[in-house]
């Protein structure tokens, strides 16, 4: 990250990214594309995983739902995701999941970047999913199961197309139309799509499965019957307390991968298990410091809950990105002072309005 952000900040404002320009950013690009530089950009902060002050999400939760707030930092950026989870939320016409976040300068607190974050979240979880597979499936897998078709399906299901080599889809939601969305998104993918008529009949012959329901429920989503030696199963889904999609016991036969350990604890499906079931933090896998899957036969489980980092690297690839197309806009979220000591000055009736509405330049 450059020092330039700080100055065109202080200079300009505050970088804003709206959803609908997000949305253009990643047309512009192409969908490949941003899922490919977001995992590397994910990788390549997970690489250096000790520069990171990191800390469990603080989540506050209600009857139907969860808010939660993500922070991390190195020595040179800090960022936060404002994220909620609310499965019923699609009934009342709302995203299951909605977020926003900011990356801000360490040395000033200077909030440089200002993003929406629900569309980012799904290309990231996707990026954070597939380089988990790349590293822990067999490299030979070609047929992924997945199992809830909704906001977050058609990202995961490019990604595993574009970032680990996925040929065919068999898909399965309890809502059929969910499916039938997914089946007209993903036309002219490439993919070879089947909807099936149960999650059973949809993990049969997959060499990956891919959980990614929303339920405020320890569900069964998949049951030891399901599984076959040698499976991946990429579990996003389940990712609060009290909100789980394995059966447990699958994660006795299973090498376990997670995020952040103090994290998954809480939310992921290793919830159910006592404190000292042994799990892998997949940072020590990219490093080459812990082995990934020991052999063909093993079912290996990226138990995702999605962690703050993934989010610090999300942002730093859409401000780069947005600068680099010259989009978003700069807002005064922060007042700009002549004198910084004079706050009070902002409600000088003399202050004109724009000063606290429009972009702005810092006086010399
Ligand atoms: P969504 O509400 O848009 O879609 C969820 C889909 O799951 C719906 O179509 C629903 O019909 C289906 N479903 C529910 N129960 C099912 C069952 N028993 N069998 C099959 N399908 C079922 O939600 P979304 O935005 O796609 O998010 C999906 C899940 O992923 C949520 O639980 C969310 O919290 C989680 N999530 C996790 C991460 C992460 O990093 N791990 C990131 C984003 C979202």
């Amino acid at each position: 990250m450059k020092n330039t952000d700080l100055t065109q900040f202080r200079d300009t404002g505050t970088l804003y990214l709206s959803a609908p320009e997000a949305a253009e950013l990643i047309r512009r690009q192409g969908l490949p594309f941003c899922l490919q530089h977001m995992a590397e950009h994910i990788r390549a902060d997970f690489l250096r995983w000790a520069d990171f002050d990191k800390t469990a999400r603080v989540a506050a939760h209600s009857k139907d739902g969860v808010i939660e707030l993500m922070p991390v930092a190195d020595d040179h950026r800090y960022s936060f995701k404002y994220v909620n989870g609310h499965p019923g939320n699609t009934r009342f016409g709302m995203s299951t999941v909605m977020a926003f976040g900011v990356l801000a300068d360490v040395d000033t607190g200077a909030p440089l970047f200002l993003s929406e974050l629900t569309l980012t979240t799904a290309l990231r979880t996707a990026a954070m999913s597939a380089l988990a597979a790349k590293t822990l499936a067999r490299p030979d897998s070609r047929v992924m199961a997945l199992i809830g078709n909704g906001a977050q399906s058609e990202f995961q299901a490019l990604a595993f197309q574009h970032l680990v080599g996925i040929t065919t889809l068999r898909v399965y939601d309890v809502d059929p139309a969910a499916s039938a969305k997914l089946v007209a998104n993903l036309q002219g993918s490439g993919l070879q799509i089947t909807v099936c008529a149960s999650t059973a009949e949809a993990v049969k012959g997959a060499d990956i499965v891919t959980t990614v329901t929303a339920d405020k429920a320890m569900a069964l989503i998949l049951t030891p019957d399901m599984i076959q030696p040698g499976m991946h199963l990429n579990a996003v889904g389940g990712d609060c307390p009290g909100k789980t999609e394995l059966h447990g016991d699958i994660l006795d036969v299973a090498k376990v991968f997670v995020e952040y350990e103090p994290q998954s604890r809480v939310e992921g499906e290793i919830q159910h298990k006592p404190a000292d079931f042994a799990v892998t933090e997949l940072w020590q896998v990219l490093r080459g410091e812990r082995a990934g899957r020991d052999n063909v036969k093993q079912v290996t489980v990226f138990d995702s809950v999605g962690f703050a980092l993934e989010d610090f690297s999300a942002l730093r690839f859409m401000m780069d990105s947005a600068l680099r197309l010259g989009m978003g806009e700069r807002i005064a979220l922060i007042p700009q002072l002549a004198d910084p000591k004079n706050l009070f000055d902002m409600l000088n009736a003399a202050a004109p309005v724009a000063s606290v509405k429009a972009p702005f330049r810092l006086a010399a």
